[in-house]
């Protein structure tokens, strides 16, 4: 077929999608890989627990402290971070030059404090950001089960407004309000590249 043996094959592309707690990323992430085959993920290492359900080296490659704090000093990651002041989470850098280099369009689904690091270590990367249609529909996914005190909701929000002020540092901005129609908008930025390019 087209591209196999040795004519050598344009690079693809790397885009980067990331975007406040609670709007949705692991849906559109979900949606993407049923619909649309030929989009590369990343498997991510973390240090937490698999969930039910959850497959060692398909949703994620689980390891231990130890294990991962090696990696990073290796330099094994494109980027990593402690999400939610939890566990720590990383990209191994091998997959993803793997698959740029085979020309495949590859998706990295992760936090802000890591699409930050993508941009010194992956420049050519494009970078999107997933908002909530707006800030009174986060307000109502974040506060809307009524079940954290006063406290806890002002620190919520805190969060989410400096998250939401993160967009501008991103090339493009899709909204989610609606899976279906954000998915297909994402695709098709990966597939037209990165703005001035
Ligand atoms: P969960 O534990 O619910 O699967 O993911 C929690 C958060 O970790 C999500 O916001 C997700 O985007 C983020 N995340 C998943 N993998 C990575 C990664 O490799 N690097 C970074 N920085 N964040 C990640």
């Amino acid at each position: 077929t087209a591209g196999s043996g040795t004519a050598p094959r344009e690079p693809g592309r790397l885009t980067v999608l990331a975007g406040p707690t609670a709007v949705g990323k692991g849906t559109i992430a979900a949606y993407v890989r049923t619909h649309f085959p030929g989009v590369w993920f990343s498997v991510s290492m973390t240090t937490r627990k698999p969930r039910p359900g959850e497959v060692d080296g398909v949703h994620y490659h689980f390891v231990d402290d130890q294990e991962f704090d090696r990696l990073v000093v290796a330099g094994e990651f494109l980027e990593h971070a402690v999400v939610h002041g939890v566990a720590k989470y990383g990209t191994p850098r091998g997959p993803v030059e793997r698959a740029i280099r085979e020309g495949r369009d590859a998706l990295l689904e992760i936090d802000l404090q890591g699409a930050r690091q993508v941009r010194v270590t992956w420049p050519d990367a494009l970078f999107v950001f997933l908002a909530p249609p707006s800030w009174d529909e986060l307000v109502r996914r974040l506060v809307g089960r009524g079940t954290e005190d006063e406290g806890e909701r002002r620190r919520r929000l805190d969060t989410a407004q400096a998250e939401l002020a993160a967009q501008f540092e991103f090339d493009r901005v899709v909204v989610n309000d609606d899976v279906r129609r954000a998915s297909e908008e994402l695709v098709s930025l990966m597939r037209s590249g990165r703005p001035g390019r």
